[in-house]
């Protein structure tokens, strides 16, 4: 064989293996191409997200997407990051309904559970979108637009081209959605993991699903929540008649896992308020917690967020004395 064309055969069968590879990794644009939809009730599915934060190979889907099928339509809650995860949540909805999404729900006002609103509304443009008021007012009010960017800086444009598309039916505490043959009742709070939260239950599929007051093997951010009024809303959570419970981040479980988070948050809170107490300082808290953090070292984002969250916890408490 002439040399030329055995370097050629070479080349081209390297290059075919870069391919492979690359093409094993990032198989296409969608975000959700390497994950599947679980099914975990009768009629209901979530596709977990990434446990990280936005990336340019996550593409900034990192939440849990879930949806509903009733006997003529399909409900959706949190479609995910952008305009190209909720394309990918549609095609992931398709190959299991031809049904129409007629109702969307959203968990809270963070960007990277509600920006896939905008592959809905293209698709089904009669689609109902609901939140907590605040949700929509603050999305309105300007953390809409940051949410659009803050996604394209951390992805490296990966979700170039995503608009907000704002939630315009308000919520109120407890009210009930009747949707076909399900219901969507909803349970707001005044101030949990933000001050826009709104937590579902579908008692026909005995599905809660969450959004970040509950995070599972993934610690949340607490930057804009409330120590005390987070477990408040988790003690709600514990009353109701679920059985499978889809956290804001991380796998789906039962209701095993609304405790294993509140005792996070509590054994936290109540360690600040012993510490202002006793005049301690937050590092020194922190020393002293961590042996018994132990069922929460492997969480993603502990390393970053638990002395964040003691900090938090100590100014919370503080203020809760005066
Ligand atoms: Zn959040």
């Amino acid at each position: 064989m002439p040399h030329f064309k055995k370097i050629f055969i070479a080349t081209a069968f390297l290059l075919s293996m870069i391919h492979g590879v690359v093409s094993a990794l990032d198989p296409s644009d969608d975000p959700l191409a390497n994950y599947a939809a679980e099914k975990v009730s009768e009629n209901t599915w979530v596709v977990h997200g990434s446990l990280e934060f936005p990336t340019p190979q996550n593409k900034g889907f990192m939440n849990n997407p879930a949806f509903t099928v009733t006997d003529k339509s399909v409900v959706v809650f949190d479609p995910a990051s952008s305009l190209q995860a909720g394309e990918g949540l549609l095609k992931k909805i398709k190959k299991i309904t031809d049904k129409p999404i007629t109702h969307v729900f959203i968990s809270h006002v963070h960007g990277d559970h509600w920006l896939g609103n905008q592959a809905i509304k293209a698709t089904y443009p009669d689609a109902k979108f609901y939140a907590h008021p605040q949700m929509i007012e603050a999305a309105n009010d300007g953390e809409a637009d940051n949410w659009v960017a803050l996604m394209e800086n951390l992805t490296e444009g990966a979700t170039k081209g995503t608009e907000a598309i704002v939630p315009d039916i308000a919520l109120s505490d407890r009210q009930e959605i009747k949707i076909d043959n399900i219901t969507v009742r909803a349970y707001l709070d005044d101030w949990a993991h933000t001050k826009s939260d709104a937590m579902f239950v579908i008692p026909e599929e005995k599905v809660l699903v969450t959004g970040d007051n509950v995070t599972y093997r993934r610690i949340a951010r607490m930057s804009d929540g409330n120590f005390q009024g987070n477990i408040a809303s988790i003690e709600k959570a514990l009353e109701t008649e679920v059985e499978i419970v889809v956290p804001g981040h991380g796998p789906t479980g039962g209701k095993e896992i609304l405790g294993i988070f509140k005792s996070y948050l509590q054994t936290i809170y109540e360690a600040s308020e012993q510490a202002v107490e006793d005049d301690k300082e937050p590092y020194e808290v922190k020393a002293e917690l961590l042996p018994s953090m132990d069922a929460y070292h492997k969480w993603s984002g502990f390393e970053g967020e638990f002395g964040r969250h003691i900090s938090q916890a100590m100014l919370e408490a503080e203020d809760a004395n005066f």
